[in-house]
């Protein structure tokens, strides 16, 4: 292999990193029949039901908080029918409360972890009182005394940002050069210190974690972090409850099939190890990914279980899909699923601007381009393995973002998309 990537890719493997070389859509599939695979960090049930309680027993802190027409705290999204002739429910992760993002669940679920057990060593909340309790001010007055950093590409930072304030802890973003303007401008408003960086991610990260251990502050680490992971995987049982509801039963007949638009992997890593424990070999998940940021796929197809650049395959990792430009994956992500991804499709900027123009005609949805991704990604799995997709299964795109883009941006997004040439 050439571009300095380690290990070794078998005949088919490399095909696909050929087509990303040349920077065209690409499907990666896992070598070998359907089978469990033991990842070196699975999720146990205790985690799970530790991240459903602890959600709960937030949600009436949180409702009064971030006070919305009629919502009750509980961080969930609707499972909805796609319009005719999409032949896919859509999980509506876009209009998740807080953030407007897939972050709402483990940015938000990590600052729920920390702030109660901030809470419980301040001794201004024990184990058992209402999480009401924090809203107090002599609460208040201790968690201010605290504070955290996180990076991000603009979601993450968001999510983190917006709700360690409401609880009055002070945070600092560091935001890589994807990150938009109007998110860093919403930031700053609540009081957020924003810190922007003119490198990637990888290397905002390194700069928030370095200074985080130096000024002895709470870092959420994206690459690492635990807790994202569980608050993540706690949306499978979510989804499991609404797939009941409707009387959509899971088995090797009906299958399940998940489009996961991915960054580092945490989001998607954490429902996929949800959702394998729910319904083991019954649901195949697949990761989605901007071809210039295919940094999982990279992992996969070169094998080994460590992380790739996409640097060193030549790609740029420029995409419109700013939750997604991440150049090489989480280490964390990898060990706990890596080898239970069915497959991971990569498509490109103009499929994803397709989507984005077709889901506001058809169905009303506001969606940012990392949200567009898994439904391009429906497609491309459809015609390149249908097998994956048989007959009968049930298909749920995970529509990871967008509903808070403002008009002017999501204008921008439809214009660009209007102007491409006929697929
Ligand atoms: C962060 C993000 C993802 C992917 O999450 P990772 O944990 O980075 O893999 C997908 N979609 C959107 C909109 C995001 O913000």
């Amino acid at each position: 292999m050439d571009g300095g990537v380690p290990g070794v890719a078998d005949g088919e493997a490399e095909a696909v990193l050929g087509a990303l070389r040349r920077g065209e859509p690409a499907l990666w599939r896992r070598p070998g029949p359907a089978r469990l695979e033991a990842d070196r960090a699975p999720l146990d049930g205790g985690e799970a039901a530790d991240a459903q309680d602890r959600f709960t027993r937030f949600a009436p802190a949180l409702a009064r908080l971030f006070p919305a027409d009629g919502w009750d705290g509980q961080v969930r999204s609707a499972l909805s029918p796609a319009p005719d002739g999409w032949d896919l429910w859509l999980k509506g992760d876009h209009a998740l409360p807080i953030a407007g993002s897939v972050k709402a669940r483990g940015g938000v679920y990590e600052v729920l972890c920390h702030v109660e057990s901030l809470a419980g060593a301040a001794g201004v909340w024990a184990p058992g009182e209402p999480m009401l309790r924090l809203l107090e001010p002599a609460a208040v007055a201790a968690l201010s005394r605290h504070w955290l950093a996180v990076a991000s590409t603009g979601n993450l930072g968001f999510a983190v940002g917006v709700a360690a304030r409401a609880f009055g802890l002070r945070a600092e973003v560091h935001m890589s050069r994807e990150a938009k303007a109007w998110k860093k401008a919403r930031l700053r408003a609540i009081g957020v210190e924003v810190v922007e960086h003119a490198g990637d991610y990888g290397l905002a990260v390194a700069r928030a974690r370095e200074r985080a251990k130096t000024e002895g502050a709470y870092f959420v680490d994206d690459e690492a972090s635990r807790r994202l992971f569980v608050g993540y995987a706690a949306a499978a049982a979510e989804l499991a409850g609404q797939l009941r509801e409707r009387r959509l039963e899971i088995g090797p007949k009906r299958p399940l099939v998940v489009w996961l638009p991915c960054g580092v992997g945490g989001a998607p890593g954490g429902i996929a190890a949800g959702l394998k424990r729910i319904y083991g070999a019954d649901v195949r998940v697949v990761f989605v990914e901007p071809v210039a940021s295919a940094c999982v796929l990279a992992a996969l197809a070169v094998g080994g279980g460590r992380p790739v650049s996409v640097y060193d395959l030549g790609l740029g990792n420029d995409t419109l899909a700013d939750g997604l430009a991440v150049a090489s994956a989480s280490p964390l992500a990898l060990d706990a699923i890596g080898r239970n991804i069915d497959a991971v499709a990569a498509v490109s900027d103009a499929a994803m601007l397709r989507w984005i123009a077709r889901a506001w005609r058809e169905a009303g949805l506001r969606l940012e381009p990392s949200a567009a991704a898994a439904l391009a990604a429906a497609e491309l799995t459809r015609a390149r393995a249908p097998d994956l997709v048989p007959e009968g299964a049930v298909q749920v795109a995970w529509l990871t973002g967008g509903s808070l883009l403002p008009d002017d941006e999501f204008e921008r997004l439809l214009a660009q998309a209007h102007a491409l040439p006929p697929a």
